[in-house]
């Protein structure tokens, strides 16, 4: 069994219920265990603007997959909610990144873990350190390194 980490993103077709709903499905896989839940943050999209805000969230899960396992599983719960790939970093129903797994260093062409943009993205970070204050990020290093040199303030925490 490994622990790993997995962001969640969305900002089409009320995106708070998109992220509750993800979460579900996520907890009803037989080889998964939910162990932990963030709260949910608002966030202002990367890449084209113009797009609607983000809701993110992040989750630790428990799980017999291999890595790509564990990506075909992601991808077949976005696609269940309706995502369909457009332009890069465009909005999206769903989106389910993998942020760490275990202690795993894995640059494959599908999937390079952990996720490259983990450092530099608030709306990873502080849900990553709200659930896990000490977590560690293989070959990158300690959450409260990373948040001491990211700007948060475009970043809302959702009290609900
Ligand atoms: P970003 O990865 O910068 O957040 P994105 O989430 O918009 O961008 P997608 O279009 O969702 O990118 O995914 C493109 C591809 O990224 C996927 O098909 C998958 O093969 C690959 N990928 C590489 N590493 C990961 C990872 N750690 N988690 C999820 N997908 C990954
Ligand atoms: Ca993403
Ligand atoms: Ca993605």
């Amino acid at each position: 069994m490994t622990i790993a980490y997995i962001g969640l993103g969305s900002n089409m077709q009320s995106p708070k219920q998109q992220i509750k709903s993800a979460i579900k499905s996520i907890s009803e896989i037989p080889e998964i265990q939910v162990l932990k839940v963030s709260s949910l943050y608002k966030s202002k999209p990367v890449g084209p603007q113009g797009q609607n805000d983000y809701i993110n969230a992040v989750i630790k899960i428990e799980t017999e997959f291999m890595p790509l396992e564990l990506l075909d599983c992601m991808q077949d719960i976005e696609n269940q909610h309706g995502r369909i790939r457009k332009e890069h970093w465009g909005p999206r129903i769903l989106d389910l990144d993998i942020l760490i797994f275990g202690k795993k260093i894995i640059q494959d062409k599908k999937l390079t873990i952990p996720h490259p943009e983990i450092e530099k993205r608030p709306f990873v970070l502080v849900p990553l350190a709200e659930i896990d204050s000490n977590c560690s990020i293989p070959g990158i290093g300690l959450i409260s390194d990373l948040l001491a040199v990211n700007n948060q303030k475009d970043l809302e925490l959702l009290y609900e």
